[in-house]
């Protein structure tokens, strides 16, 4: 499955360029652009869901290696804490449909979010 309007799938296919920082069988994980933290990396599924739920009932072993590949790159980097985010729903702040693991890292992340 794959959308050529979606900016994340044009992503994964290379056609946009992006700082790539990890590639596993069912994901890609890259630089966030306007990073909100020392560590900002976006886990993305190689195929297009456009949400985290869609992506867990459609394809359980991506939705599970978001979270490892998150880990992943948060140990490559020499995080031991980090924030994993799911903004899902244009009211809790997500901007891109393609399901997107937002990982932060490497400055105090206070709790509750904005
Ligand atoms: P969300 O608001 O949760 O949908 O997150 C979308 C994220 O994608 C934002 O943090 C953006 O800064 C990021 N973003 C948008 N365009 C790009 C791009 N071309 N490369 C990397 N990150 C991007
Ligand atoms: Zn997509």
């Amino acid at each position: 499955m794959n959308d050529n309007d979606c900016l994340f799938c044009r992503i994964v296919a290379g056609e946009i360029p992006a700082e790539t920082v990890h590639v596993t069988e069912r994901t890609v994980a890259f630089r966030d652009i306007n990073a909100q933290a020392p560590l900002h990396v976006l886990v993305v599924p190689k195929d297009h869901y456009a949400d985290a739920a869609a992506l867990a009932a459609g394809d359980p072993a991506a939705s599970a290696e978001l979270v490892t590949t998150a880990a992943a790159v948060a140990a490559a980097e020499g995080y031991d804490d980090y924030r994993l985010v799911l903004n899902t729903g244009a009211g809790a702040g997500q901007t891109v449909f393609h399901t997107h693991l937002h990982v932060l890292a490497g400055r105090p992340l206070t709790w509750p979010p904005g």
